[in-house]
């Protein structure tokens, strides 16, 4: 399988091109990659490197993703092409994400659409989830594989940096079902620092998808030091709280350190409970501490009733009715 030809890009004078998939909406000249390195100018056309060229695919429980109001207990077939356009010192797939589909020894191998659906339905999984390094950069591919799940009766899941275009959300909503955005800090100077991109456009795609209807989860990885200081947590809570919807999932998890990335030890877990802490006070119903041995369950949040009973990551005890609590009647956001 060639390369793909790209989508959301426009031809402009002398042969550049301009990506219009992420906001950083990359001006390439010929012969040039975009910052992600798997979208290339070949005479004065764009191309994906990364089409179906998967460097992953896994079984995993949905809560991995983290989801955990999105079909709990569900397993979720899960791929990834290479690819990121963000540099995050910290990244924990760095091996699979800060590549192109083409500098790679031994290249990934073509995958071609059907085959990622007809495994996912072979593993028993409910969905498949576009994951591990940044999934939008596909978008050509996804879009394959999304309709062709949605006519096998599976969901779509994007677990995204949401640096998305709204050309870009506008392609993809229409067969994506759920997405966890990574808010990874809240001033747009650390934002910028620590992964080479604006804040506001992953806001604003927090926004777009919880408008179109796609389920949406939060998730702030805790980097000590960096962006777990009061002002940014809160930041982060609030945006939630009243620009999303108090029913907005908002996981909060431990960093440890990577091989590159060594120099701050991991995250405290005093350090999670006090942002698990900032997210209720800012009246966030669901609020979830990542990479801990504490609990994982869901409970009521008017009468405190568990109504969703996890074990491990492997097993989910829905204890819901009709979508409500079975002991108040409370509707438990979600879709289960
Ligand atoms: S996806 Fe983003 S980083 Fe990659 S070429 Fe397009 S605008 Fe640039």
């Amino acid at each position: 399988m060639s390369d793909h030809p790209a989508l959301l890009a426009s031809q402009l004078e002398d042969g550049k091109v301009r990506c219009e998939l992420c906001a950083h909406r990359c001006l390439i000249r010929p012969g040039q990659k975009g910052l992600c390195r798997v979208r290339e100018n070949r005479g004065g056309e764009l191309f994906s490197l990364s089409y179906g060229r998967l460097i992953a695919s896994h079984v995993d429980p949905i809560e991995k993703k983290p989801l955990y109001h999105f079909k709990p207990g569900s397993l979720s077939f899960s791929i990834a092409s290479p690819g990121c356009n963000f540099r995050c010192q910290w990244c924990q797939n760095a091996d699979i994400s800060q590549i192109s589909s083409t500098n790679e020894p031994g290249r990934p191998r073509f995958v071609a659409p059907e085959r990622v659906v007809e495994a996912a339905l072979a593993s028993k999984s409910q969905s498949i989830s576009y994951t591990y390094t940044e999934p939008t950069l596909s978008v050509e591919y996804n879009l394959s594989v999304s309709q062709m799940a949605r006519d096998a009766g599976l969901k779509n899941v994007y677990v995204t940096n949401g640096y998305m275009t709204p050309e870009m959300l506008e392609l993809s909503i229409p067969t994506l079902d759920a997405a966890n955005v990574d808010i990874k800090a809240f001033d747009e100077a650390v934002h910028r620092r620590y992964t080479g991109a604006h804040l506001q456009p992953v806001l604003d795609s927090c926004m777009a998808l919880l408008k179109a209807g796609v389920w949406l989860e939060v998730t702030t990885l805790m980097i000590p030091g960096i962006n777990d200081d009061e002002t940014q947590l809160q930041g982060v809570a609030e945006f939630i709280a009243t620009e999303l919807s108090l029913d907005v999932p908002w996981h909060v998890s431990r960093y440890f350190p990577q091989p590159q990335f060594r120099q701050i030890p991991a995250t405290p877990p005093e350090r999670i409970f006090y942002a698990m802490d900032v997210g209720r006070k800012a009246g966030l119903r669901y609020v979830y501490g990542g990479n801990l041995l504490t609990s994982t369950d869901t409970d009521c949040p008017n009468c405190g009733e568990r109504v969703v009973r996890r074990i491990g990551y492997a097993d989910a005890i829905v204890n819901l009715k009709e979508s409500a609590c079975p002991k108040c009647g409370f509707r438990i956001a979600g879709v289960w």
